[in-house]
Parts: C-alpha cells; sequence; structure tokens
C-alpha cells in the first residue's frame, strides 16, 4: 500500500487555530462578526480573509512574536518522521496563510514539507492576502484540499492510499477525496452530521498508532 498524507494545519498541527487568533487578536474581536456567514457557506473563504486582513493593524514584529506563543502537537515531528521512514509524502494543506505557517514549521526543522495555501504579508502595519490557487470548480474555499487530493492523484499514476488529516469546517471538501479520514472538533460534527466515515483523534500520537495498525504505515 502506498501512503500520502495531507493534513491541515490551524488547530491540527498547532493546538490551537493561529490564523483566527491573530485576526481576533489584531483586529479587537471584530473579525468574529464574520464568522457565521462564513461558517454557514454564505460568504466564501477569500472574502472572509481579505475583509479580516483589512481589520488587521500591527507591525511585522508584532504579529511574529504572538504566532511564537503557540503550541504544537507533540505527536507531529515524530508523525512526521514516521512517515518518512514509510516514504509516505505529507502535505500541509491549509486555508489559512503562509507566512505563519512556515514560520512555526521553521521553527520545528520542517520547512521541507509541502505546503498548499494562501499567502499572507505582514506589511505596512497590516496584513495583506492573496489567493494564488485556482480551483477547478469550488466556489467556497480558497486552496480547496479535495481539489488538491485530486490533483496529486491525476498526477501520479500509482494508487495512493489518502489519509487527510483535520479539525475544522475548511476540511469539508478533503473528506469527499481522501481513503481515511482523522477529525476532531468542528470536522468531527460535519462527519457526523454528513454520514461520513471518520477515525476521532486527539493528537498525532493517536494518528500515528492507528496508521500502523492498519498498515498504513509501518515502524
Ligand atoms: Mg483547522
Ligand atoms: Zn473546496
Amino acid at each position: 500500500m502506498k501512503t500520502a498524507v495531507f493534513c491541515d494545519f490551524d488547530g491540527t498541527v498547532t493546538r490551537r487555530d493561529v490564523g483566527y487568533s491573530i485576526f481576533h487578536h489584531f483586529s479587537g474581536g471584530r473579525n468574529d462578526e464574520l464568522l457565521p456567514d462564513w461558517k454557514a457557506g454564505r460568504m466564501t473563504t477569500r472574502t472572509c480573509l481579505t475583509l479580516e486582513a483589512a481589520m488587521v493593524k500591527a507591525s511585522a514584529d508584532e504579529i511574529y512574536s504572538f504566532i511564537d506563543q503557540f503550541a504544537v502537537d507533540e505527536g507531529f515531528v515524530p508523525f512526521v518522521s514516521l512517515c518518512q521512514k514509510s516514504e509516505a509524502p505529507v502535505f500541509v494543506a491549509s486555508d489559512g496563510l503562509d507566512f505563519y505557517i512556515r514560520h512555526i514549521l521553521g521553527k520545528l526543522t520542517l520547512e521541507h514539507l509541502m505546503l498548499e495555501t494562501n499567502v499572507g504579508k505582514p506589511e505596512n502595519g497590516g496584513l495583506t492576502v492573496e489567493f494564488p490557487h485556482e480551483n477547478v470548480s469550488c466556489r467556497r474555499c480558497g486552496v480547496c484540499k479535495g481539489e488538491r487530493i485530486q490533483q496529486f492523484r491525476k498526477a501520479s499514476d500509482d494508487d495512493w492510499q489518502v489519509v487527510f488529516v483535520g479539525d475544522g469546517y475548511s476540511d469539508a471538501c478533503a473528506t469527499r477525496e481522501a481513503d481515511l479520514i482523522f477529525a476532531k472538533k468542528d470536522l468531527e460534527r460535519y462527519c457526523l452530521r454528513n454520514n461520513i466515515a471518520y477515525l476521532s483523534y486527539d493528537t498525532f500520537f493517536d494518528v500515528s498508532r492507528q496508521l500502523v495498525e492498519r498498515g498504513y504505515l509501518s515502524r
């Protein structure tokens, strides 16, 4: 079996949602007004992130020192080593912003992981965002994780078992494409509501153990 892993970043690799926390902290909480519309699918991720970014008032130094407080799931680095041993590629697929993901992965010396995400730049006392990934059919996501998995399969002749690990609504499209889903928090509620099979987990230690037990990875 050839295994590939796609995992969400905010709330999955990190224990808390870094992107949300940046917007919340540096907008004085004003970003919360937008979230009910986004969660209900009435507002696209691009519109939501663009409006949220426009609310941010902070220097780049303030933003980067804020990012440094976020704890990473302690099972993540060992999980990546385990995947490397089994030659299973790991993609970080995020509908957040690249700058804080690169910063945090860099501190873990995991900057080599493949990253699919939107682009954000702390500059001029605020934050600007760009969306370099074009989706083919999804009208909701900035980076559609379902389409990224489709594209990965199309680019290869091999028959991959794709594992997805996530925690939120931005992971919904991935559940239609992945072979095995690990879900917690909002993603778990989404799977339950939509009758999607999933495995629950708390940390990447749980994910590692279950993938070895099921033969997706070897020790
Ligand atoms: Mg998340
Ligand atoms: Zn999508």
